[in-house]
Parts: C-alpha cells; sequence; structure tokens
C-alpha cells in the first residue's frame, strides 16, 4: 500500500495496544509498518496521542489514580499514630497528579 510518497507493508489502523503490538510485531519480523490513529475529541475537547486508551485514559490512570487513593486511605483512615508518623497537612492535589501522570505516560 502507498500512502503520500511512502510505501508500506503494513498499514495499521488504531495506535492502542492492540495496533501498537501488531505495528512493532511486524517491525521486528521485517516489515515497513505505518501506524494511523485518529483520536474523536471527546465533548470538552480532549484528545490524546499514541496509546489509545490503556494509556491515556485507561488502565495506567486508573492504576496511578487508584495507587495515589491507596496510600491517601493508609496516611487517613488508619491509625498513623500507632506506627509513629506524625503529619501537619495532608491534602490530595488532582491538578498535580493530572501533570503527574501526563509526565508518566509521556516518559514511558
Ligand atoms: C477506565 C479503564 C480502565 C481499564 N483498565 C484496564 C486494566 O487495568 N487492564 C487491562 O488489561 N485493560 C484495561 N482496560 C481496557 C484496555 O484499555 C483496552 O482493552 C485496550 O486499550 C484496548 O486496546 P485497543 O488497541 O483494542 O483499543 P484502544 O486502546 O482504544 O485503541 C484504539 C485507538 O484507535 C483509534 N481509532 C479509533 N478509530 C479510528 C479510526 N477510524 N482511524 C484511526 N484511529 C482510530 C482510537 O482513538 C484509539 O487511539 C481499561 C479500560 C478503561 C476504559
Amino acid at each position: 500500500m502507498s500512502i503520500g510518497t511512502g510505501h508500506y507493508d503494513l498499514v495499521v489502523v488504531g495506535g492502542g495496544s492492540g495496533g501498537l503490538a501488531c505495528a512493532k510485531e511486524a517491525v521486528q519480523l521485517g516489515a515497513k509498518v505505518a501506524v494511523l490513529d485518529y483520536v474523536t475529541p471527546s465533548p470538552s475537547g480532549s484528545v490524546w496521542g499514541l496509546g489509545g486508551t490503556c494509556v491515556n485514559v485507561g488502565c495506567i490512570p486508573k492504576k496511578l489514580m487508584h495507587q495515589a487513593s491507596l496510600l491517601g486511605e493508609a496516611i487517613i483512615v488508619r491509625p498513623t499514630n500507632l506506627f509513629c508518623w506524625d503529619y501537619c497537612v495532608i491534602a490530595f492535589r488532582y491538578c498535580n497528579m493530572g501533570k503527574k501522570y501526563r509526565f508518566a505516560i509521556d516518559h514511558c
């Protein structure tokens, strides 16, 4: 297949977990591969890059938020005095969380 001026053995539609796994496998077998990814914007206009649902809005953000909530629960709900931890201010900052998981996603 040819796209623009390039010729490809395989064109993968969708750059999520499935599409990228397929593309990487084909490259290892010597194929020249193109990946086409398009994200329909959400009602508020959010889009994302390669990685699909899992990386951008699914598994990875969910696991980061789950871990954050476990840490919060351990600190706030459990009797921390028992283990000699003392603290002045504990606050969950959602906007920082968003920036941090965006950084983690962009660097994984
Ligand atoms: C909140 C949440 C949590 C999850 N947690 C887990 C988990 O912990 N463990 C787990 O195993 N799975 C989890 N999943 C499921 C996992 O995210 C999906 O199974 C996985 O992302 C599917 O991969 P995919 O490549 O088939 O599709 P996607 O990752 O959705 O990728 C498809 C890509 O193709 C693009 N696309 C669609 N149509 C077109 C088109 N016409 N042209 C070009 N591009 C197009 C899409 O925009 C997208 O980028 C979770 C899902 C959600 C929503």
